[in-house]
């Protein structure tokens, strides 16, 4: 039970932090096309600066910390820093897009609660004409690795969807259950907002590269019904993370896209419940929304309750934010759940 979380949910204000999404670097060694992340930044967080990040976020309530970036497995101190967060009720996990899991795995395996790994194709020629590097054996090599392991995290793939694999959502499900794999989640590609560092790299995204013609979201939703017909088991489950809501929230983001349908209503309250933190220490409400502080500066616990951010929350909650209605996040935690713990 988490009365601070569920106060954090019927508030502006937060009492507790429980989820962080800390990017460790922004530096990565694929080339995906929605995505422009490629060189670390000048002053990225040192392992003094993240010891006492990790000494804040657990006084604030962390209970999972999840290693994302760029590519978190190119920052060779990344053992260390998972071990300044190593406590019983914390969950660690790791974000990766798999490239270098067969040659660090052994250095971090007892610390993460669970690994996922990107991919977004069932073979290699949809995988790496996305991911813009031969790269799908070698993150087969690194997620059979864990596979064999003992006593290993869980393990799951996420899939981006997009116009170059959407006719293949069969196949990835197909592909998950016959590596092996705990689940598999699919996620819309984001064409909108300045994230995956589309700004800073003054690089933006190709539309059309990602986004649906009218032709193919009719097709798209053919293919998510029969699809949800057909795994309605693995749904149960949870083999598959989505349920049909969320997996037809994915067709509507697409169908309003391509201008045959309104965006699909979001009930996302991820500033309420976590934060994103930078590779340079900026501290922003989500993924997608501008950061509004720095951990470089004042206590966290100010940081997180400026009345600017407060003043997002506010407006995240009255849904008034033009990013909030075109987003592909679905993050939604109840006061009830957020009571219990349960997100
Ligand atoms: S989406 Fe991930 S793997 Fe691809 S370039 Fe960006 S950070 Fe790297
Ligand atoms: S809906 Fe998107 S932009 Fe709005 S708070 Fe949630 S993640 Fe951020």
């Amino acid at each position: 039970m988490n009365f601070n979380i569920f106060l954090n949910t019927i508030t502006n204000q937060s009492f507790s932090l429980p989820l962080v999404i800390l990017y460790v670097t922004a530096g990565c060694n694929l080339r995906c096309i929605m995505c422009s992340y490629r060189n670390p930044l000048p002053g990225e967080l040192s392992l003094d600066e993240v010891k006492s990040l990790s000494e804040s976020l657990l006084q604030f309530g962390l209970r999972h910390i999840v290693y994302s970036g760029g590519e978190p497995l190119i920052r060779r101190d990344l053992p260390e820093i998972c071990r300044f967060l190593q406590r019983p009720r914390v969950k660690q996990s790791l974000l990766t897009n798999g490239l270098l899991l067969e040659k660090r795995y052994d250095e971090m395996a007892s610390y993460f609660y669970e690994i996922i790994v990107s991919l977004d194709g069932p073979t290699a020629e949809i995988h790496n004409g996305i991911r813009g590097i031969e790269s799908f054996d070698q993150i087969v090599e690194g997620i059979q690795k864990v596979l064999r392991s003992p006593r290993r995290p869980k393990i799951s793939l996420r899939a981006v969807l997009q116009r170059k694999n959407f006719r293949h959502l069969d196949e990835m499900a197909g592909f998950a259950k016959s590596v092996g794999v705990d689940r598999i989640s699919f996620l819309a590609a984001d064409v909108y907002s300045q994230a995956f560092h589309r700004d800073v790299a003054g690089k933006s995204l190709n539309f059309d590269d990602v986004a649906l013609s009218r032709q193919e979201a009719v097709e798209f939703r053919e293919i998510v019904n029969r699809f949800v017909g057909r795994h309605q088991a693995d749904i149960k489950s949870g083999f598959i993370s989505e349920n049909d809501k969320k997996l037809h929230h994915i067709v509507q983001y697409f169908e309003a896209l391509a201008g045959v349908s309104s965006f699909p209503r979001n009930h996302c309250n991820a500033p309420m419940v976590s934060a994103v933190i930078t590779s340079t220490g900026d501290l922003l409400p989500c993924f997608f929304l501008p950061a509004f502080g720095t951990i470089r500066s004042g206590t966290l616990g100010e940081t997180l309750n400026s009345p600017a951010i407060r003043a997002t929350r506010a407006r995240v909650r009255e849904y008034s934010l033009e990013r909030c209605q075109k987003c592909v996040c679905t993050l939604s935690v109840s006061p009830m759940s957020a009571f219990l713990g349960q997100f």
